[in-house]
């Protein structure tokens, strides 16, 4: 497993890379790395000969005031966990300037913007102004810098996996976007690098943000209003100690716009704060199980 700084090597890797044939994939990461990270590179391992992990905690997808600054960094131990199960050929663990030359690198503050309009300011588009900018700006340059043939997306992020998707299709970039399913603790809670902003008595109450979507989930299956289903679940989430809700919404699969009747393959979706963590996360619901 190489561990790569520099553009230049990465672009001269995947092309000898290339002159022997080989496929390459692609999995992006903040590093911080988890079981879900591990799962995303397993199936890069499985769909092609090389894999390539980035790890960069993006300043351009952080809206001021959020936490950029306290973002978990901690490469060794991600080196460590990647080549204890099953590893990579590359990492990609540039500085922030080597992305950003000309820094400072808020988003305001970069000319060229990608804006998946609509999808983006959907959802934590309306709550993190800006966010889906950044990342799909930051996800062009990753992909232009290691041009694989298929990029891996975790669904835990399901608006980012399909504004990628829009991106992709949009601008006509040459690659496979495929998608992995959320990896979760044994209590349910989805892994993510910000639950270890949770104390111990904040991590306990958790995994209720999941369990309330299998329930509205649930609900919706035994013929409940959408509306109704929702609000319970929001009550149920403040009542078990979550801070506020974002949002606890039933969306279009594809479009992540609002449903009203589970007509049609949707997903319900959810951002809530807990403590000092904002959680997000969704589960399908689909409408052949409605009624069931
Ligand atoms: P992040 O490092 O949080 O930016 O995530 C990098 C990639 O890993 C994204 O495609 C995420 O959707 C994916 N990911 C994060 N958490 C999980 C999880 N629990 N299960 C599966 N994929 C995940």
């Amino acid at each position: 497993m190489l561990c790569l700084r520099t553009i230049a090597d990465v672009r001269s890797t995947v092309h000898a890379w290339r002159g022997g044939g080989l496929t390459v994939g692609f999995v992006p990461t903040m590093g911080a790395l988890h079981e879900g990270h591990v799962s995303l590179v397993q199936r890069s391992n499985v769909l092609c000969r090389r894999t390539i992990v980035s790890i960069v905690v993006n300043p351009i997808q952080f809206a001021q005031g959020e936490d950029f600054d306290n973002y978990p960094r901690q490469e060794a131990r991600d080196l460590a966990l990647l080549d204890q199960r099953g590893g990579c050929d590359v990492v990609f663990s540039p500085s922030v300037r080597e992305l950003f030359p000309e820094g400072p690198c808020a988003l305001a503050e970069f000319g060229t913007q990608v804006s998946v309009i609509g999808l983006g300011d959907r959802l934590c588009g309306v709550h993190r102004r800006g966010h889906f900018v950044g990342v799909a700006t930051q996800v062009l340059k990753l992909l232009m810098i290691t041009s694989p043939d298929v990029a891996i997306f975790g669904e835990k992020d399901y608006q980012q996996l399909q504004v990628i998707r829009r991106m992709v299709r949009d601008l006509n970039i040459p690659v496979s976007i495929e998608a992995g399913p959320t990896v979760r603790e044994s209590d349910g809670l989805a892994m993510s690098s910000r639950n270890a902003y949770l104390s111990p008595a904040l991590r306990v109450k958790a995994p209720l943000l999941f369990e309330t979507l299998c329930a509205a989930a649930r609900k919706l299956r035994q013929g409940a209003a959408v509306n109704d289903a929702l609000e319970d679940a929001k009550a149920t989430l403040l009542d078990g100690g979550f801070r506020s809700v974002d949002y606890f919404s039933l969306v279009d699969a594809e479009s992540l716009e609002a449903v009203h009747n589970l007509d049609r393959p949707a997903r319900l979706v959810a951002a809530a704060w807990l403590g000092a963590a904002r959680l997000i996360d969704n589960i399908p619901a689909d409408p052949a199980e409605a009624g069931a």
